[in-house]
């Protein structure tokens, strides 16, 4: 298996082996639901790790293992679980996390669906208790935590007006009270940011934006430690069944081949539009500092 740190590289080639596959440079999509075994002994093997082992695809399937690969190597983690949108992927992420009568702590200006899975769906079925913060300022998080408090949810940049969290200190703060966290990365993408490596302890995505790049995918990812990801596969995504079909999980592997290359001519333009509208005379700057 070849392997490089260059994103570009890696993307290309990580998690692939074209000798399975005839050689073929880009890996078959796998449209099966059920694996076939020589013998009973195998099947006896297998079932020991369903989480490793290709059975059924609500599980595990070759081409989406394939494309959960990559994401988990780019991002820094040790798993990542790819689901059938961003939303199912974030709501998995979030059952993983929280607790009956908990508590939830998380930021006004999260992507919508998120926050009405949180602000009311939630909180009607599980009693569970959300406060919102600006998500500037350390102190708005430590006063905010109390005894139930299981997750602290974040979104950096933050859905519309891209307000940002310190993610090392958040992370930090909340590994002290034993709180888990989830960032929703689909801005960013884990190209620019790693919350991971700052101690986040799930990474969410909507594969749908920028991940897929070219408006024919909807689909999402989960991406963080091995132990995490192990209890996300046998229970939300194994029990709510929100699984990606091979096909989006072919046509990511596909749009991943050219992440680095589009993001950086999405940072030129977008560059080349700030830089015009900063200079303009009808363009005020105080947009800029609201939190
Ligand atoms: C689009 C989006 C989502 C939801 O993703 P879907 O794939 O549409 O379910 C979540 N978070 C952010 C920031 C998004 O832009």
């Amino acid at each position: 298996m070849r392997d490089s740190n260059r994103p570009a590289t890696m993307l290309l080639h990580y998690g692939e082996d074209k000798s399975e596959y005839q050689g073929a440079v880009v890996p078959p999509i796998y449209q099966n639901s059920l694996f076939t075994f020589k013998d009973w002994d195998s099947i006896d093997k297998v079932f020991d790790d369903p989480v490793n082992n290709c059975i059924y695809t609500r599980g595990k399937n070759p081409t989406v293992a394939i494309a959960e690969e990559k994401l988990a190597k780019l991002a820094g983690g040790e798993k990542a679980k790819l689901f059938t949108s961003g939303m199912a992927a974030i709501s998995s992420a979030i059952m993983h996390c929280v607790k009956h009568n908990g508590h939830v702590i998380t930021l006004k200006n999260i992507y919508g669906p998120a926050n009405n899975f949180l602000g009311t769906y939630l909180k009607e079925k599980m009693n569970l208790e959300v406060t919102y913060i600006s998500g500037t300022d350390i102190k708005e998080f430590e006063s905010n935590i109390k005894e139930n408090t299981c997750l602290i949810y974040l979104e950096s940049p933050s859905s519309v007006v891209f307000s940002l969290q310190d993610l090392e200190v958040v992370a930090k703060l909340a590994k002290s009270h034993n709180i888990k966290t989830i960032i929703d990365n689909t801005w960013a993408t884990p190209i620019y940011q790693k919350p991971l490596s700052f101690g986040i302890d799930l990474e969410v995505h909507s594969c749908s934006k920028y991940i897929g790049g070219h408006s024919d995918i909807v689909a999402g990812v989960v991406i963080g430690s091995e132990k995490d990801l192990r209890g996300i596969f046998e229970s939300e995504h194994a029990l709510y069944g929100g699984k990606i079909a091979p096909f989006e999980a072919w046509l990511i592997m596909r749009s991943l081949r050219t992440l680095p290359i589009r993001l950086k001519q999405h940072e030129e333009n977008g560059m080349k539009v700030a830089k015009y509208l900063e200079q303009h005379p009808k363009v005020k700057k105080s947009l800029l500092s609201r939190a």
